[in-house]
């Protein structure tokens, strides 16, 4: 040991691309938390903070729009 803590891996969270997005709602009950809706014509997060980046709504999509990000760089 070294000392020093290893790092923790990186979380993940849901992305949404707005550009593919349908706002189709297909995509809504696929998340066991319940933290999909459709706001403005486009899926949304209800809150980035309790998604558990497993990514269950990602085979939800038709239009590829679901994706995983790092958390800090989703959007
Ligand atoms: S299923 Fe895909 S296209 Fe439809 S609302 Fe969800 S993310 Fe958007």
């Amino acid at each position: 040991m070294d000392g020093k803590a290893a790092a923790a891996p990186p979380r993940h969270v849901l992305h949404v691309d707005r550009q593919r997005c349908l706002g189709c709602g297909q995509c809504l009950g696929s998340c066991p938390r319940g933290l999909l809706a459709v706001r403005e014509h486009s899926a949304c997060l209800v809150d980035a903070s309790r998604c558990d980046g497993r990514g269950a709504c990602l085979g939800h999509c038709s239009a590829d729009a679901l994706s995983l990000r790092p958390r800090a760089l989703a959007g």
